[in-house]
């Protein structure tokens, strides 16, 4: 086991970190944007890698937009040359397990948000429709629909306590697949405050039903399978940039990817060095390899 450097690095290092790679994956936010602010020299970023003859791909938590909407999203920041294709959200990653690893017969009850129903729809994932202007009735009388054969959890602002309730009774059967977009405990919003992420939803779920959710998005590997599907990636020729040591830096080391951890988003160089001091061999694939403050220290690697 290589144990992992969390070694900041810069200039002609950080060139001859990306010489070795032919596919760099971007984690958005965080790394890319926070919230509706781009990260400053991220567009010329994206550029240059792809000048240099790199794959470059985004793989993001978020499962709130469809990846169209993705697209808009980048031309708005400021991007010029980022592609659908390269745009892979939990979102986009669920719908393509349910279809072509679970192979779902039949319909899938979701916990979550336009981007998710979305994906669903245009994989051609039956789901339940609801019928929103009903009344959502007591405990006793909703209806369930016997065609349900998958539980989906995401990043839900409506989240309520029949929702929950409608999930647990269709987590009884146990043929009844268990999915969640992401495990992302909460999110930074401006000014300070936070938001739940999908993961806390999830754990509601996980508690009222007894059972475990299989995660979609990442630390869990299925996101990268489904870019390397697609585009033949050899994980040694990758590298993985990202925010949060939990999330993806873990899913970097679980695909067994170099590792960079960029100090524009969730994660500080002080934790990192803290799961490299920890005694929890756990904890390692916490470690990032790299550190850099900001991907936009990649222009003057090319510069030198
Ligand atoms: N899910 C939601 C609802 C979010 O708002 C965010 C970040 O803003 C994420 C997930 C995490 O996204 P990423 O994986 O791009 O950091
Ligand atoms: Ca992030």
């Amino acid at each position: 086991v290589s144990s992992r450097g969390c070694h900041k690095i810069r200039g002609s290092q950080i060139r001859e970190l990306l010489d070795s790679k032919l596919n760099v994956l971007f984690d958005c936010d965080g790394v890319i944007w926070n919230g509706e602010t781009v990260v400053a020299g991220a567009p010329e970023v994206v550029t240059l890698l792809k000048q240099q003859g790199k794959k470059v791909f985004f793989i993001t938590n978020n499962c709130t937009r469809p990846r169209a909407s993705y697209v808009t999203k980048f031309i708005r920041l400021g991007f010029t040359d980022v592609a659908e294709e390269e745009i892979f959200s939990s979102a986009y990653c669920s719908a393509a397990y349910l279809r072509d690893v679970a192979k779902l017969q039949g319909k899938v009850y979701v916990i979550g948000c336009q981007g998710v129903v979305k994906e669903l729809r245009e994989a051609g994932v039956p789901i339940v429709e609801e019928d929103t202007n009903a009344p959502t009735g007591t405990i006793y009388d909703y209806p369930l629909d016997p065609e349900v054969k998958a539980v989906l959890v995401g990043y839900d602002e409506k989240f309520d306590f029949i929702k929950l309730a409608k999930a647990c009774c269709y987590l009884q059967n146990t043929e009844c697949l268990f999915l969640a977009t992401d495990p992302d405990p909460w999110h930074p919003l401006r000014g300070g405050r936070i938001t739940p992420g999908s993961g806390s939803l999830t754990a509601a779920v996980e508690t009222a039903s007894s059972r475990k959710a299989t995660v979609i998005g990442k630390p869990s590997c299925f996101m990268f399978e489904c870019i390397a599907s697609q585009f033949n990636l050899d994980p040694g020729q990758s590298l993985m940039v990202g925010d949060r040591l939990e999330t993806d830096i873990l899913f970097g080391a679980n695909c067994g990817l170099d590792t960079m951890l960029t100090l524009t988003g969730v994660s500080t160089l002080e934790e990192a060095h803290g799961y490299k001091d920890s005694d929890d061999p756990e904890r390692k694939d916490f470690v990032p390899d790299y550190v850099v403050e900001t991907i936009a220290d990649f222009i003057e690697a090319y510069e030198e």
